[in-house]
């Protein structure tokens, strides 16, 4: 038996039905589901996405069988329709021809209407219909959009014109009128006849005359459409793979444009923006489908006129709007055409939404009974939540605003304020002015940065990644980060910034996105997240703040399917306090670096020192200081588990690098300022992130590692006599093989034995380490002989095991992106085939050793959906995450639990 490459629609008998995308595309799927369940859909046909493949892999021909089949359900289409195609007596059928892919790419690719039209076939449509003025605007659409489309006589550039948009124009202005509409036959007919000769003049072809031909002529069009450069980076971005293709759809034309009972129109089944119960679209009369959108003339609002001005229509089409969402249990977008007051409909699809309608339409929908919670948690993007946390930009705000560059989004959220460069000059205009709205423009950011940063409503950087300091450190702040924006240039002498050929001096205002990446000019509006008003902030009542009590619904949910539980990395009460808002489980990653930059100077004491007990001597006011710091976040975590990583950063982050600054501090310790130089020359390195840094620190410096220890171990015998339960969990960072963290395990240990022994008092604490390197993977059976739990720090991981530096990946991303060769950013998205085997190796290695391991993700990978979906797999017991991904984290574990089960 032959392939069966063409699947027919139509009132007496469908071919597919609506679980057949893969093969007929969305559109094909949706009509054929359309035309089963006895809705209006005028008949066609859809030839399949395989087809697409084999044009492809064949020099763009086609299978042998497929002409016959296209000519057989063109005949069903005829006999339907009551029409014959190119019928010169009677009313002719024309059809339209478009793309349909497995999943929808709106406008990405190509469409004509209107087949089936020539000399002849104009003359019998304008007779039988009583509407010349009709027939003929048919006409001069079809040639305008079969040149352009199949003949490729589009413009080219932006300086280019189009020709038939020059010769409309021309003929508005010569008929005197305004819009196309008012154009009379007369000069329609002209237009055919000028459109054709700039068809002959620019192709050296005839405008083809015979109907089948252009049904051909379509069809290819639209398979070629598939590989057109924006179908191209539209899947790109929507990782839909190139080797899906697209399939075509030919269908009998019905007409909004043949006088005032006839109209078109686009509608949702209930609000895309908000989610929003009740139907809402455009409609225009007198007009097809590309009118609505086109924006010449103003539509109507459905849900404001439709009612009164087609009562008839109206209660049919929300009867079909209803049948529709209840068949597909989704919001619906739907295409229709009123042709004499009778309605079709054209398209139904799964609509677009914002994060927003997401979670609002789904958490209705189950409370509607027309879904179960499981399918409400599985069909949100994950990723989509963080729109409910974040101030935005409104749509609003950004009318008229162009992007004047665009980075790595980075950090989730909408910022707008004053450029300022010095992350000091930040800080002391956010002194005299706690509400000045600052964003922190710096080439990349280091822990020196911190006090500007957090001072700071936004960070934009031109180098660095999305796991660079300025994106994991602005996004766990909850601020919004853009980073890695290297058409922005940087001058900090000048304190200029300049972006698309215009320079921005410091206290200028700049607006960044770091939901898109993109920077404007100039102060858009915000607003505030009600969510947060309402579960930190505590500003606003649960019951005045409906996305809340949606968003809460949908959190209830998750958690109860969920199997991973979920952490926070968080440094201070106050993120701690956050995170616990958000449904934080625990601390996952305490950096304790950041910690040491609010005592920077007793810090610098200690790097100088020169001898063991000078250092020790510094180090005692800082003992002081980490224990106050980790009680207060021991005290806001109320019990839950805490995971502490010891210092990781090289010590030169930490060491002034100015003359200036070295003298300052030459100064402040009584030592000359050569001494603090050469000690700053001393600790420079070539590769500072392979360099001294992690348990390297610790195991050169045993009196650092002992000095925190004794802090942690402190600060949870004091909690733990005001009667507060603590589970510190120690954290080794960076080791690549057993004996580097049995080294550091035997400092902690004896630490702890110490304050244990004079307090009288024992925590339940453990002792472990983060993995994240190759080795330490590979070696996993061997370092968890002495470490309780696990902690991959897929940062570093990633770094180490791809060998990109985190920091500096930011020049080359976008363009491995653009060549396919990455799908995704590696350190936003887990890089599983790599990454995440290395990953399983550590995994399968620490439980052969310790089968009841404790196992964590705390590297920024853990706020990412597909990572955390991942963790589930290979079995993890928590990821941890910034606190705003908090809710990202919950959702998608429950989705990853929920697909287990399916
Ligand atoms: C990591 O490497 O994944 C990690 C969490 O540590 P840091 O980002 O502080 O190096
Ligand atoms: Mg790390």
């Amino acid at each position: 038996m032959s392939n069966k490459y063409v699947y027919f629609f139509g009132p007496d008998h469908t071919d597919g039905d609506g679980s057949m995308r893969p093969l007929l595309g969305g559109k094909g799927a949706n009509l054929a589901e359309m035309a089963k369940i006895g809705l209006p859909v005028p008949a066609g046909f859809t030839i399949t996405t395989e087809v697409c493949t084999y044009f492809y892999a064949n020099g763009q021909q086609y299978p042998q069988e497929l002409k016959a089949q296209v000519e057989e359900a063109m005949r069903g289409i005829e006999k339907v329709m009551g029409k014959k195609l190119g019928d010169t007596q009677e009313l002719p059928l024309l059809v339209s021809c478009r793309s349909g892919a497995r999943d929808s790419m709106p406008g990405m690719m190509d469409t004509v209407l209107n087949i089936g039209l020539n000399d002849k076939t104009v003359k019998v449509l304008a007779e039988k219909s009583g509407d010349e003025r009709f027939a003929w605007d048919c006409y001069r659409r079809f040639v305008q959009m079969y040149g352009r489309v199949v003949l490729d006589m589009k413009p080219k550039c932006k300086t280019d014109h189009c020709p038939f948009e020059d010769l409309l124009d021309a003929k508005k202005k010569k008929a005197g009128v305004e819009v196309d509409s008012e154009l009379k036959a007369e000069y329609l007919k002209e237009l055919v006849v000028e459109f054709k000769a700039a068809v002959k003049a620019q192709t050296g072809k005839d405008f083809p005359d015979d109907p089948m031909e252009q049904v051909w002529g379509g069809v290819g069009a639209v398979f070629s459409s598939w590989m057109n450069d924006r179908a191209i980076v539209y899947r790109r971005m929507n990782g839909i793979p190139h080797d899906w293709g697209t399939a075509v759809n030919v269908q009998a034309m019905v007409f909004g444009n043949m006088g005032e009972t006839c109209a078109t129109g686009v509608a949702f089944t209930r609000d895309g923006a908000t989610g929003a119960k009740g139907i809402v679209g455009d409609y225009l009369f007198n007009a097809q489908g590309e009118d609505v959108v086109a924006g010449i003339r103003m539509p109507h609002r459905i849900e404001y006129t439709m009612a009164e001005e087609l009562p008839h229509v109206w209660e049919e089409f929300s009867n079909v709007a209803m049948i529709l969402e209840n068949h597909y249990k989704d919001i619906q977008d739907v295409e229709f055409t009123i042709e004499n007051d009778k309605l079709w409909m054209l398209q139904t699809r799964n609509a677009k939404r914002t994060g927003f309608a997401h979670v609002r339409s789904a958490v209705d929908m189950v409370n509607e009974g027309l879904i179960t919670p499981e399918r409400a948690i599985s069909r949100i993007p994950a990723n989509d939540l963080t729109q409910l946390l974040q101030p935005v930009f409104s749509g609003e705000g950004l009318k008229g605003r162009t992007p004047i560059a665009k980075g790595i989004n980075a950090g989730p959220g909408a910022a707008t304020g004053q450029i300022y460069f010095q992350p000091d000059d930040a800080e002391a205009v956010w002194q005299k002015n706690n509400n000045a709205k600052i964003i922190l423009v710096r080439h990349e950011t280091t822990p020196e940065d911190l006090r500007g940063m957090k001072v700071s409503s936004g960070i934009l950087t031109s180098s660095g990644g999305a796991a660079s300091h300025a994106a994991l450190v602005g996004r766990q702040m909850g601020k919004a980060v853009v980073c890695g924006c290297d058409s922005v240039k940087i001058n900090y002498k000048n304190e200029t910034v300049s972006a698309a050929g215009k320079e921005y001096k410091k206290g200028d205002w700049i607006s960044i996105d770091g939901f898109t990446g993109n920077v404007y000019e100039g102060e858009v509006p915000t607003a505030p997240s009600e969510v947060l008003q309402v579960l930190f902030e505590k500003s606003l009542h649960p019951k005045d703040a409906p996305i809340y009590q949606c968003f809460q619904q949908l959190m209830s949910w998750s958690d109860r399917y969920r199997k991973l539980a979920v952490r926070a990395n968080a440094d201070t009460p106050y993120e701690a306090e956050q995170a616990i808002a958000l449904g934080a489980q625990g601390i996952g990653l305490t950096r304790t670096e950041h910690m040491f930059f609010n005592h920077i100077e007793e810090f610098r004491a200690m790097i100088l020192a020169d001898n063991v007990e000078d250092r020790q001597k510094a180090l005692e006011p800082l003992l002081k200081y980490q224990q106050r710091d980790f009680e207060g976040v021991f005290r806001a975590m109320n019990g839950r588990p805490v995971t502490i990583r010891l210092l990781d950063p090289p010590l030169h982050e930490f060491v002034p690098h100015e003359a200036k600054e070295q003298e300052a501090l030459a100064k402040k310790l009584g030592v000359t300022k050569e001494k603090v130089a050469q000690r700053v020359k001393d600790l420079a390195e070539f590769n500072p992130m392979l360099g001294h840094r992690g348990c390297r620190l610790g195991i050169v410096y045993p009196e650092i590692t002992r000095m925190q220890a004794t802090a942690i171990c402190r600060a949870a015998v004091n909690v733990m006599k005001d009667g507060i339960d603590c589970h510190p969990e120690i954290m080794v960072p960076l080791p690549g093989c057993a004996a580097e963290f049995k080294h550091q395990e035997g400092v902690i240990r004896e630490a702890a034995a110490k304050v244990f022994l004079e307090e009288g008092i024992t925590p339940d604490y453990m002792v472990g380490t983060m993995i994240e390197l190759p080795r330490a993977c590979v070696t996993a059976d061997k370092i968890a002989e002495n470490a309780e739990f696990f902690s991959f720090g897929t940062n570093d991981l990633t770094q180490t095991g791809l060998g990109i530096s985190r920091d500096d990946y930011g020049t080359y991303i976008n363009e491995y992106q653009e060549l396919d060769i990455f799908a995704a950013d590696p350190f936003q998205t887990l890089d599983q085939e790599g990454v995440g085997e290395l990953m399983k190796i550590a995994v399968e290695k620490g439980k052969k050793t310790r089968p009841d391991i404790k196992l964590g993700i705390c590297g920024e990978h853990g706020g990412d959906p597909a990572s955390v979906k991942f963790c589930h797999k290979i079995g993890l017991n928590y990821v941890s995450c910034s606190p705003l991904r908090l809710p990202v984290a919950r959702l998608a574990a429950a989705q990853a639990a929920i697909a287990d089960k399916q």
